[in-house]
C-alpha cells in the first residue's frame, strides 16, 4: 500500500520570497520537518506539541492532492520538510503540469525522479540563528549536490553584518555560485521586516547576492494560508 502524502494546506497566493517573488503560484504544504527552529513562521506543520496532528497533518491519497490543487502554472511545494515525503512525491509529480518549486532545508538528499521533475529548488539550510545546532541543520554532502545544479538557488535567513562571516564561510565551503545566493530577513511580523529588510537588501547588494523579500509578511503581516 502506498504512503498517502500528509498535507497540511493547499492554498492560492502569490511567491512570497526567493527569485520568484511575486509569481502567480498555488502551494502545498506538506507536514512533518526534522528541525525545529526557533524562529519557524510555520510551526502548525510540524511541532504536534502545540498543534494537533490530526487536523495538521491530513493523509491525502494522490488523486485528492490533483483534485486540491487543480491546474495551477506553478506549483510550490514547501513544508515542513517535503523532501521527507520523497516517495510519495515521485508519484504525484509527473501527474502535475504546473512549473514546480520545492522549498527545502537541506537537509535531505533529493531522489534521480525528483531531480528530473523538479523545475526549481529553493534551498535555504540554516544557520546558527536558527538555534538548531550545526550537526543537525547542516549537511554538506546534501548542500553541495545542490550547489552543482543550475536550479538550485541558496536562500539564507539573517538578522544583520553579525552574520558575514558564517555566510561567507557557508558559500565557501559548498562552492555555491554568489549570484545564486538570497539573503532574506529574519522577520515573522512586518514591524520586524520594516526594522531588518533595508538593513538586509544593503548587504545583499553590497555583497554580489540578491536579496529576497517577504511579500506575504509585506502584504498580509504573516497571515496563515495567504
Ligand atoms: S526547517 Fe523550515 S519548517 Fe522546519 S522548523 Fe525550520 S523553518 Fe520551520
Amino acid at each position: 500500500m502506498p504512503k498517502p502524502l500528509r498535507v497540511v494546506e493547499v492554498f492560492h497566493s502569490v511567491q512570497g520570497e526567493g527569485v520568484s517573488a511575486g509569481e502567480p503560484a498555488t502551494f502545498l504544504r506538506l507536514a512533518g520537518c526534522n528541525l525545529a527552529c526557533g524562529w519557524c513562521d510555520t510551526p502548525y506543520s510540524w511541532n504536534w506539541k502545540l498543534y494537533d496532528r490530526a487536523q495538521f497533518s491530513v493523509p491525502h491519497d494522490i488523486d485528492q492532492v490533483l483534485e486540491r490543487i487543480g491546474t495551477p502554472e506553478r506549483l510550490i511545494v514547501t513544508g515542513g520538510e517535503p523532501l521527507l515525503q520523497a516517495e510519495a512525491l515521485e508519484r504525484l509529480l509527473p501527474r502535475v503540469t504546473a512549473f514546480v518549486e520545492v522549498e527545502t532545508n537541506g537537509t535531505v538528499a533529493p531522489t534521480p525522479a525528483l531531480l528530473e521533475r523538479v523545475n526549481q529548488w529553493n534551498v535555504s539550510p540554516k544557520l546558527e540563528n536558527s538555534g538548531e545546532p550545526k550537526e543537525r541543520r547542516l549537511r554538506p554532502e546534501v548542500l553541495r549536490r545542490f550547489a552543482l545544479l543550475d536550479n538550485a538557488w541558496l536562500k539564507l535567513v539573517v538578522r544583520g553584518h553579525a552574520e558575514t562571516a558564517e555566510v561567507e564561510a557557508l558559500i565557501e565551503r559548498l562552492r555555491w555560485s554568489r549570484e545564486r545566493v538570497l539573503l532574506q530577513a529574519d522577520a515573522t511580523t512586518r514591524a520586524e521586516l520594516d526594522l531588518r529588510g533595508p538593513l538586509i537588501e544593503d548587504w545583499a547588494s553590497g555583497s554580489g547576492f540578491r536579496y529576497s523579500p517577504r511579500l506575504h509578511i509585506a502584504r498580509w503581516n504573516g497571515e496563515r494560508g495567504r
